[in-house]
């Protein structure tokens, strides 16, 4: 990996957000970039995402945002020549009660209004399309043929292979310190490493963001929430080829891994950190939370009884970054020159990173949209923050990440 170095565009991250980012401006004509990671690419929280990618989305832009991301991983192999493991399996969003299945509806004709084909499932073809499931109580079956998974490390490198063949740079295991700002304006960052001059910081630092934007004296409510979920050893019925599963009234979803079963949940009772404990270069370890885990299973076992006998090969977990809002920070930070966020992907970062990263480029043209404008980080400055109240609120969007009034977003 390189040595950091002065350069015109110093991405700070190397998760999903950080590569997409640098790919796209590249690819786009941007020259001199750097990306500055303080450990392994793909190491922190995109390394530990389940790779799902969902298109179903309660408001246009969101699914056109998504439509746009799948169409990327589609091609991403035949663009670059890296592969990001993209399986379009197709997804089958399951619903247990009326209520919901009024909600399909509803998301359905969001989905046909954005150009996004999806069909409600007849009981046959569904239980043709998921033999796997016991599907007795099921309401209503959504089913978008054209959803998927990816892996996730796979995609990260994908981006950062064909960033670096268009002259991107990659220092990892160099952990930003500092930055230098002279008269409102970026000049440079300060690192574990050395010094170096720079016209542009677009901060993709994660759960990490919040801490990153204190170096340059922002206030900025990115908050950590945490998330696992578990993979089984083999499952008689289970291969890789099943679609991706979202069951809302069970604040679950599922896949197969392989042979095995990847399922995980939105516990009702979300745990944050207080992003001004979040410090640079900090360690944010999580643990297994064997009680969620086995919660996730005896929901899922309604559906999948096998899913409680079957050894759990392994846990992933992390802390995905939430905004208070539940929407993207995106875009020059005004008042700050050279100061750009690319943060707050609330739990969407890998599926939405290749649409997010557009959002970035657009937002350094002159007009950007009112759509990518919306995203500026101007909506949460200048703010004195009641901290817990920011948590608080940032815990609910994890907690109703699947609940019938929210956006489906996952
Ligand atoms: C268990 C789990 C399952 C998930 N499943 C999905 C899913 O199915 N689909 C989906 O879309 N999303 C999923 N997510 C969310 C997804 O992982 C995140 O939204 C995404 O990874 C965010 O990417 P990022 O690049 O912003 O963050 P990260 O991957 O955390 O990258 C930020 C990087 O910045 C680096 N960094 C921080 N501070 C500094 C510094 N000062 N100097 C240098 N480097 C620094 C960090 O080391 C890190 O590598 C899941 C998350 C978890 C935990």
């Amino acid at each position: 990996m390189a040595e950091i170095r002065d350069a015109e565009i110093t991405i700070v991250g190397g998760g999903a957000i950080g590569c997409a980012v640098a790919y796209a401006l590249a690819r786009a004509g941007y020259r001199d970039i750097q990306v500055v990671e303080q450990g392994e690419l793909a190491g922190a929280t995109s390394g530990q995402a389940a790779g799902l990618v969902g298109q179903v989305r309660a408001s246009q832009e969101r699914c056109l945002l998504a439509m746009a991301s799948v169409a990327a991983y589609a091609r991403i192999e035949q663009e670059t020549g890296y592969p990001a493991d993209w399986r379009q399996t197709g997804s089958v969003r399951i619903a247990m009660t009326a209520e919901r299945a009024a909600e399909f509806r509803a998301l359905a004709a969001v989905a046909r209004s954005a150009g996004l084909e999806v069909e409600f499932l007849a009981a046959a073809r569904l239980a043709e399309l998921c033999p796997m499931l016991d599907t007795t109580g099921v309401t209503a079956a959504l089913w978008c043929p054209t959803d998927g998974y990816l892996q996730p490390n796979s995609l990260v490198m994908a981006y950062a292979r064909a960033a670096r063949d268009r002259g991107v740079s990659f220092a990892t295991h160099t952990t930003v310190t500092g930055l230098r700002i002279t008269g409102g304006t970026v000049t440079g960052v300060r690192t574990d490493r050395r010094a170096v001059v720079t016209d542009l910081v677009i901060n993709a630092a994660g759960p990490w963001a919040s801490a990153v934007a204190r170096l340059a004296g922002l206030q900025l409510p990115v908050v950590p929430v945490r998330h696992e979920y578990f993979v089984t050893r083999a499952v008689p019925g289970w291969h890789a080829g099943l679609p991706v599963l979202r069951i809302p009234d069970l604040r679950l979803y599922a896949r197969a891994e392989g042979p095995g079963i990847l399922c995980g949940g939105w516990e009702a009772d979300g745990l944050s950190l207080d992003p001004r404990q979040v410090g640079i270069g900090q360690a944010l370890a999580v643990s297994p939370d064997w009680d969620v885990l086995s919660g996730f299973a005896a929901d899922f076992a309604r559906l999948a009884p096998p899913v409680t006998q079957a050894e759990v090969r392994e846990v992933f977990r992390g802390f995905p970054a939430f905004a208070p809002d539940g929407r993207f920070i995106v875009g020059p930070v005004p008042g700050l020159r050279g100061f750009v966020m690319a943060a707050a992907c609330n739990a969407h970062g890998v599926s939405g990173s290749a649409g997010l990263a557009q959002h970035v480029l657009e937002s350094l043209q002159p007009d950007p949209s009112p759509y990518v404008r919306s995203l500026s980080p101007g909506r949460y400055l200048p703010r004195a923050w009641d901290w817990e109240s920011v948590r608080a609120r940032a815990e609910q969007v994890y907690e109703n990440y699947y609940a019938l009034a929210q956006s489906p977003r996952s």
